[in-house]
């Protein structure tokens, strides 16, 4: 029984409401904050059961401070964005409360993903006694997990990993992003990059690519390879790595769209003065775009994500992929949103759940892989998230 303060209500807010929500046991009382109190309200009143909301800049550690003292709740899921990670953090360390997000901090001038910040958080929780969970999401977040439980059970060492994320769905727009667009296409243009036995190798955005075949008829798709944030930390966490990949499929039109964008410079994150105003041509892009909440009703189709291993168990060499698929039209169904908030807002649910039932515990700043994907792999299935794996020796 306990109280949890989610902070952000956009598309992914709307999903982690809902699924706590669903379990009333594990978290007793819900406060929902973010910047625009309409929009929790919107949410709190799809829900079935009461919860609480709140108008909160959590940009400004004081007033999270103010809304812990009076909501007192044992932890908070921060999925507003990844700018106010520290702040939230912060917020969390004054008060004692536990911390959870989905994506790792970001400065708001400059496009780097990087956990270095939080990371340097890890002797500030431990004294405390508290724990911060970074990355529970789909990617970072269940990729991770997946990477943990086959280290346990199918691997002695994992040699190489390829992280494959698909989105086979479609939602009819010319041109849109299944989630914030501003981070979407900051994470899409910066600069690709792999790991390869130790070192960081870079290439150029979108530069390469592979066409990989989907189970369950999704089928062949172009993927690109992209640097993303749980690179940084399994290639500390997995034993015996020798490379590490992350590849994500977009369609031609996607791509074709956004390299114009990006020529006549509406991709930059720099504000350019307008009528007197400092606007970044990035945020003003975000507001023309379709907002990703709107995309729920419209998206069908599914998405795929999955981690594809090799190594060695038993001195054989073998390959596990290990996959969930998600249907945006049941997401839909069942919570109000497309797949791709649902694949991250029931993963941060379950890493609450995690932390509030007392399965994951510790002192300091722990990414997914370093705890027991036992019960997280567990939860997935019961909670709306159904994992399969493909095992060839
Ligand atoms: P949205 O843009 O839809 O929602 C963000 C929400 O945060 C909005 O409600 C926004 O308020 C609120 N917010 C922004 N700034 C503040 C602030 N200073 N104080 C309080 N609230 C604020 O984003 P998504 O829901 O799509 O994404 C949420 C998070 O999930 C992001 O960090 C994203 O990177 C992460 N993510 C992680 C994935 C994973 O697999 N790990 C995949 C997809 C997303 P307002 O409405 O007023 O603007």
């Amino acid at each position: 029984m306990s109280r949890v303060l989610i902070i952000g209500a956009g598309g992914v807010g709307q999903v982690v409401a809902h699924k706590c929500a669903q379990l009333p046991d594990i978290f007793s009382e819900i406060m929902l904050a973010s910047r625009t109190k309409e929009k929790c309200d919107r949410i709190a009143a799809q829900l079935k059961r009461p919860i609480r909301t709140a108008k909160l800049d959590a940009d400004k550690v004081a007033d999270t401070v103010v809304l812990i003292r009076q909501f007192q709740p044992e932890m908070i899921i921060n999925v507003a964005l990844p700018y106010q990670d520290i702040a939230i953090m912060d917020a969390c360390l004054e008060t004692g409360v536990h911390y959870l997000d989905t994506a790792n901090y970001e400065p708001p001038d400059v496009a780097k993903f990087e956990y270095k910040w939080q990371w340097a958080y890890q002797e500030r929780f431990k004294e405390k006694g508290l724990m911060a969970l970074l990355g529970s999401g789909f990617d970072p977040g269940v990729t991770n997990v997946f990477c943990a439980y086959a280290q346990k059970h199918h691997f002695d060492e994992i040699h190489t990993l390829d992280i494959i994320d698909c989105n086979a769905g479609d939602h009819g727009q010319p041109f849109a992003t299944n989630f914030n667009p501003e981070i979407n296409i900051r994470e899409i243009t910066q600069r690709g990059r792999y790991w390869e036995q130790g070192e960081w190798v870079e290439t150029d955005p979108l530069s390469w690519s592979m066409t990989y075949d989907f189970p369950e008829g999704i089928g062949p798709k172009k993927c690109f390879l992209l640097y993303h944030e749980e690179l940084e930390s399994l290639v500390k966490h997995l034993k015996g790595l020798k490379r590490a990949r992350f590849w994500m499929t977009f369609s031609d039109a996607y791509l074709t769209h956004l390299k114009v964008l990006e020529n006549v410079g509406m991709t930059r994150i720099d504000p350019v003065e307008i009528r007197g105003q400092q606007i970044a041509p990035i945020e003003f892009l975000k507001a023309v775009l379709p907002d990703p909440g709107s995309l729920g009703p419209l998206t069908k189709g599914r998405t795929c994500i999955g981690c594809l291993m090799k190594g060695v168990k038993d001195g054989k060499e073998r390959t596990v992929y290990i996959y969930n698929i998600c249907s945006h039209e049941e997401a839909y169904a069942e919570v109000g949103s497309q797949a791709i908030s649902y694949t991250t807002g029931v993963p941060a649910m379950i890493g609450a759940k995690m932390m509030l039932s007392g399965k994951w515990t510790g002192r300091g700043v722990f990414n997914m892989e370093e705890l027991d994907p036992d019960p997280f792999m567990e939860a997935l299935n019961l909670h709306g998230l159904p994992w399969k794996e493909i095992i060839s020796q």
